[in-house]
């Protein structure tokens, strides 16, 4: 099974990814991820990719488009992938559109998570991840504790530099921008499913999958 999870930053999509992946099997690739790793690494494309990143802009079109290549071409996405933060242009959408042509893979769901933008800035303002494990956590579940519930690292809490208040607000204004009219691609080719995203964790899992399962039989039987 193949996904592309879509939405506003902090709509869910890496949690919900990796429930999913959890239990259908497959890898979550997220791009978001992968760029935080190199960072991490020091890599050329990290030390680029980091300022990028902090500013809440978007890395470019040509490295994005690169990293999806490479990575969808790999072994470990041979039986399935959810893709979480990719595409976040047209450009992008063309050029996976394309890609998944050349791989022959011409059966994907493509899931738009939504909740309305304050939700959004409330829930990445208390966003909180573990250094150690990079576990998310909402700040009120950890605000007493000393170490992660997940890892046991000792004061591994961390606001990620991009979760701050006029960075988040500057990264909805760049999806309204960018990211908005890739739906708006895929809807007009009536490829699209939504699922409200203010749900219980549970309850947008169960509900991506309904949908996805629905609309994959409205596909093939018509
Ligand atoms: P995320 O964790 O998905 O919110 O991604 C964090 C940051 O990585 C974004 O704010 C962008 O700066 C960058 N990024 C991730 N995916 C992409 C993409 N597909 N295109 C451009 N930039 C991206």
């Amino acid at each position: 099974m193949r996904f592309i999870l879509f939405g506003a930053p902090g709509v869910g999509k890496g949690t919900q990814a990796k429930i999913l992946s959890l239990r259908l099997n497959i890898p979550h690739i997220s791009t978001g991820d992968i760029l935080r790793q190199a960072v991490k690494d020091q890599t050329p494309m990290g030390v680029e990719a980091k300022k990028i990143m902090d500013a809440g802009e978007l890395v470019s079109d040509d490295i994005m488009i690169g990293m999806i290549k490479d990575t969808l071409d790999s072994a470990k996405c041979k039986n399935g992938f959810i893709l979480d933060g990719f595409p976040r242009t047209i450009a992008q959408a063309k050029a996976i559109d394309l890609l998944l042509n050349e791989l022959s893979i011409n059966h994907i769901s493509l899931v738009a998570i939504t909740a309305n933008e304050e939700e959004i800035v409330n829930r990445l303002t208390n966003r909180r991840e573990c250094r150690n494990c990079k576990n998310i956590f909402n700040y009120r579940e950890i605000q007493d504790l000393e170490s992660c519930p997940n890892c046991g690292a000792v004061n591994s809490f961390r606001q990620r530099d991009d979760d701050k208040e006029d960075v988040i607000r500057h990264r909805l204004k760049v999806y309204q921008e960018n990211t908005k009219p890739v739906l708006k691609y895929y809807e007009d080719q009536n490829k699209l499913v939504f699922v409200n995203g203010l749900d219980s964790i549970e309850r947008v899992a169960e509900n991506i999958l309904r949908a996805t399962t629905i609309k994959n039989k409205l596909t093939t039987s018509a």
